[in-house]
């Protein structure tokens, strides 16, 4: 059996094993899949110890995806815009990095809810690991603009600096602004902010949310329900970051495997499982 892990501190909440346990039995794959919570300290060593026990690969959840970068020796094009790992696998060559966080989240959006970002506005809210991790593929669909809003206005201006050169060349308006400083409404609105973790007020301005806004919160489950029952009493449709994590996962598992897994069939049994 293949060994796979998410690393991460903690990991006992993650989804992730259920998930590829579930990819590998549909898809009929000879792999585990564990946790391996790490001291905050002691990524490398750990990770290292891990390797050399016989782990095939894995994920990097937080707050180790900074550090999973650094440590790759080889990284995807989507892992060098992000700056950060989430996938991770060994080479006879060495360690190689991924970033599939994006990619799932575009899927989550164009497969899922059925909603096309090509030529659409697109405000991304947050500009910590999540949203610099998602910015490139939501880029690659070709919306009009994209507007990424932050709190600390100065950080969305370095991840816009970082990603000018890929906007360009999907022809994408990209811009930095506060998290009330933004204009009119919004055709896809995507919280990436801890905000609701802290119980915070909704980081947008009900102006920017209508009645054919799609919103996304990369977050799921009872902290997620405050902002989405928010954002639904202003008309909005609401998707939580559920359908993110499972495609996500599925890229990683396509990325490792060479075998796509049924996301859409797994999302739905997780969605049920969640709502019981
Ligand atoms: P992070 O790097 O710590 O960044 C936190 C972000 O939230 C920053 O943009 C920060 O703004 C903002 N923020 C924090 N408190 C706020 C408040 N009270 N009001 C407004 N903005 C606030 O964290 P992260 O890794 O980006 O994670 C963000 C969220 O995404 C987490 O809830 C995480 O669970 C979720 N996530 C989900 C998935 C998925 O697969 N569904 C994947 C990755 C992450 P400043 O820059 O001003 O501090």
């Amino acid at each position: 059996m293949d060994r796979y892990a998410v690393v991460g501190h903690p990991v006992a909440h993650s989804q992730s094993p259920a998930i590829h346990a579930r990819f590998a039995e549909l898809t009929g794959q000879a792999l585990t899949y564990e946790r391996l919570e790490l001291p905050l300290d002691g990524f490398l060593t750990g990770i290292e110890a891990a390797r050399a026990a016989g782990l095939r690969g894995g994920n990097v959840t937080v707050p180790f995806k900074l550090e999973a970068f650094a440590w790759a020796q080889h990284r995807s094009a989507r892992a060098e815009l992000a700056q950060a790992c989430n996938t991770f696998w060994f080479e006879a060559d060495g360690v190689h990095g991924d970033n599939t966080d994006g990619i799932g989240l575009v899927r989550d959006i164009t497969r899922h809810a059925g909603v096309a970002l090509r030529g659409a506005r697109v405000l991304l809210v947050g500009a910590g690991g999540a949203g610099a991790g998602v910015l490139g593929p939501l880029l690659s669909e070709g919306p009009a603009e994209l507007v990424l809003s932050n709190r600390t206005v100065a950080r969305a201006q370095d991840v816009v600096d970082h990603h000018a050169g890929w906007a360009r060349r999907h022809d994408v308006r990209l811009v930095a602004s506060g998290l009330m400083d933004v204009a009119g409404a919004f055709d896809v609105v995507i919280n990436a902010t801890a905000a609701s973790l802290q119980g915070a007020e909704p980081p947008l301005p009900t102006s920017a949310i209508g009645p054919g806004t799609l919103v996304v919160d990369m977050m799921y489950g009872p902290k997620a329900e405050p902002f989405a029952a928010w954002a639904r009493s202003h008309g909005a449709t609401v998707r939580d970051g559920l359908g993110m994590l499972v495609e996500q996962a599925a890229e990683a598992f396509f990325v490792w495997r060479g075998v796509m897994p049924p996301a859409a069939q797994v999302l739905a049994e997780r969605r049920a499982l969640l709502a019981t």
